[in-house]
């Protein structure tokens, strides 16, 4: 091997521990499974200024280093109904405050789906496959948003997260009581095992099939 090669491989190895160390301080400010807050409803923001933009800025960020699709702001702690989400690495982070579904395809959709409140466990779930998505924007502008595919998943994933509802709430009896089980003796579970290294990737995974 070359020095070269070999600098480059060092190079590259310290930049990935320190994004795997950037994502791990960012997961430490989210809510995990078993805090009572995760089932909690969470109420409608009424004062749009600095301090909501603070407080988006914060989610985009986390969502960010912890290499998510989306976060709710209940996963923080903070019962207000606020959405951030970026469905695809050329997406804008983008925030939507009182989400709400105005529309969804009768279309199902069936995908494995994790989410950084439950460490190491994903389970299968059905959810439309296209949904329109009323809201404001962070200046309180209204905003509607037609999203299919992933988008729609994770879309509907945060606003689940807004109400207190879980992947674990919307999944088979079988892989909730196998998800329920990993999660309280700290390990892992995945419908699909043989793809199990690939678990902790962010809060939601590419869907596996569309029906
Ligand atoms: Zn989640």
């Amino acid at each position: 091997m070359s020095d070269q090669t070999e600098t480059d491989r060092d190079e590259r190895e310290a930049f990935e521990a320190e994004l795997l160390e950037r994502r791990e301080a960012a997961l430490a400010h989210v809510v995990k499974f078993g805090d009572p807050v995760l089932k909690s409803a969470a109420s409608p923001v009424s004062n749009f200024g600095p301090e909501l933009r603070a407080e988006v800025e914060r989610m985009i960020a986390i969502m960010r280093d912890g290499m998510g699709v989306g976060l709710a702001a209940t996963q923080l702690g903070v019962l207000r109904r606020l959405l951030v989400f970026q469905a695809g690495s050329d997406g804008e982070p983008t925030a939507v405050i009182n989400p709400q579904i105005e529309w969804s395809s009768d279309e199902l959709s069936l995908a494995e789906e994790g989410c950084l409140s439950l460490p190491r466990v994903s389970m299968d779930v059905e959810r439309p496959l296209h949904v329109r998505v009323s809201g404001r924007d962070v200046e309180g502008e209204a905003i509607e948003i037609e999203a299919s595919g992933l988008e729609a998943r994770v879309l509907q994933h945060e606003m689940d997260h807004l109400d207190g509802i879980l992947i674990l709430d919307r999944t088979t009896r079988e892989q909730r009581k196998a998800a329920l089980r990993a999660l309280r003796e700290g390990g892992s579970y995945s419908p699909s095992p043989e793809e199990h290294e690939l678990v902790d990737e962010g809060e939601l995974r590419e869907p596996r099939t569309e029906a």
